[in-house]
């Protein structure tokens, strides 16, 4: 293990890991995140109530309806989107300032977040992160523990549907190892000068 410095002279790039839930696109961000604390990662804004071990501010702000109508409504949120029953949402400050500092930002965002993305910010590099198969993906999402068989359900019928989305992106990352997929990761963020949007 070590860390690998990001090169001050890259270009600013967006990445964007968007992927069916469940296939561990936030064990991913979290490997990162150990492996890698210089790369700035976004915090969103949720109305979900935290999970064991989820702590304000670090894994994502925890907020009520009412303040995140606030965020909404006073343009904070870069997208936001509905998710099994409850919001999320990615500040738009923290993000833009990253960029303008020239330093690479990352969203771990649902695939309606990646396609707003795509709108606001054609540039943006649209990472898919695939299951080896969709048995596994059955077996993560049912046997993570923390949620209600209801929805796991609704999130299950939700990767359905995001698993033929994988056509739209830019680049597919299957996540067979969390540390390959981590470095695949870094690298594509890395790449940003040799992304052909990027110019
Ligand atoms: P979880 O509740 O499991 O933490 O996240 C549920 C889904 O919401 C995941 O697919 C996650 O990537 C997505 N998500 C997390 N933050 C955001 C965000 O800021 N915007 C959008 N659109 N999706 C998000």
């Amino acid at each position: 293990r070590g860390t690998t410095p990001v090169p001050p002279d890259v270009r600013p790039r967006l990445t964007v890991l968007s992927g069916p839930s469940g296939v561990g696109k936030s064990t991913v961000v979290a490997h990162m995140r150990t492996v890698h604390p210089e790369v700035w990662l976004s915090v969103s804004a949720t109305t979900r109530k935290p999970r064991p071990g989820e702590r304000n501010g670090v894994h994502y702000f925890f907020v009520d309806d009412e303040e995140f109508d606030k965020l909404v409504a006073n343009g904070e949120l870069l997208e936001w989107a509905e998710f099994a029953g409850n919001r999320y949402g990615t500040p738009r400050r923290a993000v833009v300032d990253r960029l303008e500092a020239g330093e690479p930002v990352l969203l771990e965002i649902d695939l309606q977040g990646a396609r707003l993305v795509r709108q606001s910010m054609p540039e943006a590099r649209l990472v898919f992160l695939a299951p080896p198969s969709w048995d596994e993906l059955v077996r993560r999402l049912t046997g993570r523990g923390t949620e209600a068989p209801d929805v796991i359900e609704r999130r299950l019928s939700a990767a359905r549907v995001e698993l033929a989305a994988e056509a739209e992106f830019d680049t597919t990352l299957v996540n067979t190892s969390v540390e390959d997929v981590a470095r695949e990761l870094l690298t594509l963020m890395l790449q940003a000068s040799d992304h052909p949007d990027s110019s």
